[in-house]
């Protein structure tokens, strides 16, 4: 837990006319031991620049779902299209959330050079999943229906599951083989109790789970309860499209009342901190360094009496 250094802007003043000295009380402003960009999203957008620098190229979707991350890859030069066939540059980047094999073949089809940003710990996802394929199970992904990387995940597959709750689980038809996987951002506690409904509700079928949620989202969540359950008041920051910003989000409100999602020092209120004595900071993982250090300046200037 990194608690912020002393600073006279971290006291507030708790009660200046019941005694002869005011009574000081510190806010501690606290950043949760793992929050922020994560080596995956890092190494795509450093990429996409060098990438930039030698040749036009255009982003297939949101390289991270981040949007002053995506305003200055814009400013770089860059484009970023939702499909293949609107991209004017010869190549194109898919992004750190991965793709399916027809994704990249649709692209190649346009004349497109691809150049893959994909996070090597979704590659480890994709051959989890085809490894459980080519095994005979019938692969079932844990995680958010329509999501970049579950589309990738599932594109090439014949059949396949996606679900994220009970109520989806329950909607599944029986198979003798159930091959379990995740997208790489749901929290770990969430997809194993889905793991636990698959087996309760398919007691004679054999099912193998493969743990894909990457180790960063690992960390992040570990790191945002245990910030959540010592902070009287919890900022999250991330992107409004960020699964595992959201997912963050989720967790501390289970441990905390006073949660707010913010996507910048601009969207903080002071009302929000009133009498709190310890406000914890997280961040999903491709919320930027900058980002994350202007909230924590606002915090240590704002919360001053
Ligand atoms: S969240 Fe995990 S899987 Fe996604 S880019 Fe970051 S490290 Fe890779």
């Amino acid at each position: 837990m990194n608690i912020i250094p002393f600073s006279p802007s971290n006291f507030v003043v708790q009660s200046a006319t019941t005694s002869l000295a005011p009574t000081w009380r510190a806010v501690r402003i606290v950043r949760a031991d793992h929050l922020g960009m994560c080596f995956g999203v890092r190494d795509a957008i450093a990429l996409a620049l060098e990438e930039s620098r030698r040749q036009p190229l255009t982003i297939l979707g949101e390289l991270v779902h981040n949007e002053s991350v995506l305003r200055d890859l814009r400013a770089s030069g860059i484009g970023i299209e939702a499909h293949a066939a609107a991209v004017q540059t010869p190549a194109v980047m898919i992004t750190a959330h991965g793709a399916s094999e027809k994704a990249l073949e649709r692209a190649r089809s346009y004349g497109l050079r691809v150049l893959q940003a994909t996070c090597p710990l979704v590659h480890f996802a994709h051959r989890a999943v085809q490894q459980l394929v080519r095994e005979g199970f019938h692969p079932v992904i844990i995680g958010q229906r329509g999501h970049v990387e579950v589309r990738g995940l599932t594109e090439d597959l014949a059949q396949f599951d996606v679900v994220l709750t009970e109520e989806d689980v329950r909607h599944m038809a029986e198979r003798p083989r159930f091959g379990v996987a995740a997208q790489t951002t749901q929290p770990v506690d969430k997809v194993r109790r889905l793991v636990e409904s698959i087996r309760r509700r398919f007691a004679r079928s054999e099912v193998r789970y493969a743990d894909t949620v990457c180790q960063p989202t690992k960390q992040r969540q570990a790191a945002a309860l245990d910030l959540a359950r010592q902070s009287d008041v919890v900022v999250v920051v991330g992107g409004t499209h960020s699964n595992n910003t959201r997912e963050l989000a989720a967790t501390c409100r289970r441990h905390c009342a006073r949660v707010h999602y913010v996507q910048g020092a601009d969207d903080l209120r002071a009302g929000w901190f009133a009498g709190a004595s310890t406000v914890g900071i997280t961040a999903g993982t491709s919320t930027p360094d900058d980002i994350i250090d202007s909230v924590e300046d606002w915090l240590q200037s704002n919360l001053a009496p």
